[in-house]
């Protein structure tokens, strides 16, 4: 349907009134409004403007000659009590009931409208609600709902600033005033052709739905979560055969929304030994970047990454995807740009924003550390003088994201099952054993006052005395006589089995070792501590060469990858190196397995400070 007809000449018909629109606009809605701190209520109850009150308005000369776009813009008008706002003041608006002009979103208005049994919301300031055609949209419903939560803690200045975050990525600059802003998103009509709503077709239908028919405030705000944070999800290659559907496929919130592997089957479905060219129709990016970036490094990386990627669906890439994670009811996995940039525009594109666990375990009287380590040095992670990071730096990272988000996609989804897949079943309707379940069944993790530590560390459980108690050397006890690699791994099983083989497989692939270790916290009074801050209680580099890790490792190598035989190269894993107690974490950079056993070796270049590195990749 064409919809030509620039909103803009339309404005000076429109008043200093609110325009309440869902699929279209919304006749008959009972709408309110009160200051947004206090929950006081201003005005009376007003209620937005029918056919009738509009034809009589205009006479129904004037109206006739009006084309059907512009009718529907008129429709929907509420006058609302303007003197009584004050301009810096923010208020919410709630539209109650009335009924939607345009439910086939044609937009021509309907003979009889659809009834709408939910509310609509919005957040403006006083002298918003005074300007010319301000709407209250699907836009404004979305994005009210994701800061609900957040109003508590944020000020009104920082409000303003998320709310113009948020709406960022959802609508084009509609008041050309350079930018992408909340100002935009309140002047947004559905029916303006020229800034159609960017993201997924379907997120706006499940968003209009949802209000139509009342759902839930909490599903709600999961539909509102995809209809505004993945507004600037696209394909990577739009021409792909899944494009049309991919991403309503990956962000389901309610059952309805899984889709069937009939629709969206898994790469290795029918293809054993998939190709790049097989797995960039799958990537959905927020940045082009993302996708370039990626299909390079997808060159660079071991075909036991190919092999993996027959167990997902779908490869997200997004700019605030933080933590990386697999989503087990799209089996997609969801990347962290943070492992593959490698420019400083790059890396500008990307949330800020810290891990949510980041603030987990504050409490407790040990750092739980990582790192990878190439010749006694960082192996990824540098940072140059410019601010850019290498392709040797990114491929390495990556490929450690991607061999932990992997194991957790060929846990759920092991080869042996993938071309048994039942058009009809989604990912949730299986119900095989899961290789973790092997794995935790064979030789289960063993250190139980480790699951209550990850617990805390992992999931903000608070800790009890005894675990805040705990030194590094008291958890390096623990683990030392376990046969885990990482104290993530005590978390679940899922991540037990991850961790394993993300460490075996950087080893055998790249030649490069992990550093787990365990020690002290930095005192409140060093703002910004550095590795030598961090005192080593207990620490280990190639945890997973100990002995104890081998049958647990070779069983887990076995069943995500049935046509690799690693046993010789495990057993040619370098030794272990223990690192000393009582020296900090940059001289812990440095081991060595010479006559003295543990003595440090000169360090390539100096490492007083690790300012220039990356946080470590949060593990997910
Ligand atoms: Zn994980």
């Amino acid at each position: 349907v064409l919809r030509v007809v620039l909103i803009l000449l339309c404005v000076p018909l429109l008043n200093a009134c609110l325009y309440v629109e869902l699929t279209g606009s919304v006749s008959g809605a009972e709408v309110r409004v009160t200051e947004l701190r206090s929950g006081k209520q201003i005005g009376g109850v007003y209620t937005s403007t029918t056919l009738a009150d509009e034809q009589q308005k205009y006479g129904a000369l004037e109206w006739n000659s009006f084309g059907p776009t512009l009718k529907l813009l008129l429709l929907g008008r509420t006058e609302l009590p303007v003197e009584q706002f004050e301009n810096d003041k923010l208020y919410l608006v709630t539209a109650s009931g009335g009924v939607d002009m345009d439910w086939n979103d044609d937009g021509v208005m309907d003979d009889v409208g659809t009834p709408i049994d939910g509310e609509l919301y919005g957040v403006y300031t006083g002298s918003q609600l005074k300007k010319k055609g301000v709407r209250l949209n699907i836009l404004t419903d979305g994005i009210y709902r994701l800061v609900k939560g957040e109003l508590g803690a944020l000020n009104n200045t920082q409000l303003r600033q998320r709310l113009d975050e948020l709406a960022s990525e959802t609508v084009g600059d509609l008041n050309k005033d350079g930018k992408s802003s909340y100002a935009d998103a309140i002047s947004w009509s559905q029916l303006n052709a020229n800034f159609p709503y960017p993201g997924d077709a379907y997120y706006k239908l499940s968003s209009e739905y949802g209000v139509a028919i009342n759902l839930d405030d909490d599903v709600m705000e999961d539909i509102s979560a995809n209809l505004i944070q993945r507004a600037d999800w696209r394909p990577a290659d739009p021409d792909s055969a899944f494009a049309e559907f991919i991403i309503g496929c990956l962000n389901p919130v309610l059952k309805i929304d899984l889709c069937p592997f009939g629709l969206l089957p898994v790469i290795g479905e029918g293809n054993n030994s998939p190709a790049v060219a097989d797995i960039m129709p799958r990537v959905v990016v927020t940045h082009d970047w993302m996708r370039d970036r990626f299909e390079q490094l997808l060159y660079r990386m071991p075909d036991d990454i190919l092999l993996l990627l027959r167990s997902v669906t779908a490869i997200v890439i997004g700019d605030d995807i933080r933590p990386s994670y697999y989503d087990p009811s799209s089996a997609a996995i969801n990347l962290d740009p943070q492992s593959l940039w490698v420019t400083k525009e790059e890396f500008e594109t990307i949330s800020k924003e810290a891990d949510y666990r980041s603030d987990f375990g504050g409490d407790m009287n040990f750092s739980d550390r990582w790192r990878y380590v190439k010749d006694n040095d960082y192996a990824f992670g540098q940072v140059d003088g410019n601010g850019n990071s290498s392709l040797e730096s990114a491929t390495l990272d990556l490929a450690a994201l991607l061999f932990h988000e992997l194991a957790h996609a060929a846990d759920f989804l092991p080869p042996s099952k993938l071309n048994s897949l039942a058009p009809d079943d989604t990912p949730v309707d299986l119900t095989h054993q899961l290789r973790s379940d092997i794995l935790s069944s064979n030789h289960p993790l063993e250190a139980v006052e480790l699951f209550g530590v990850a617990a805390v560390l992992f999931d903000g459980v608070q800790p009890s005395a005894q675990q805040k108690a705990y030194t590094g050397a008291d958890i390096g006890q623990h683990f030392a006589a376990d046969k885990a690699v990482d104290l993530y791994a005590y978390r679940s099983q899922y991540e037990d089995l991850a961790m394993t083989f993300e460490e075996a497989m950087m080893q055998l692939h790249f030649d490069v070792q992990r550093d787990v270790g365990f020690t002290s916290v930095p005192g409140a009074a060093i703002a910004d501590p550095q590795c030598d801050d961090y005192i080593v209680g207990w620490g280990v580099r190639s945890r997973v060469s100990e002995p104890q890790i081998e049958d647990r490792l070779l069983l887990i190598v076995a069943n995500l990858l049935p046509e690799r035989n690693y046993g010789a190269k495990v057993a040619a894993f370098p030794a272990a190196l223990q690192m000393v107690s009582g020296k900090d974490w940059c001289e812990s950079l440095g081991l060595s397995a010479d006559a003295e056993g543990l003595q440090r070796v000169p360090l390539s270049r100096g490492t007083g400070s690790n300012a220039n590195l990356r946080p470590p990749r949060v593990l997910h």
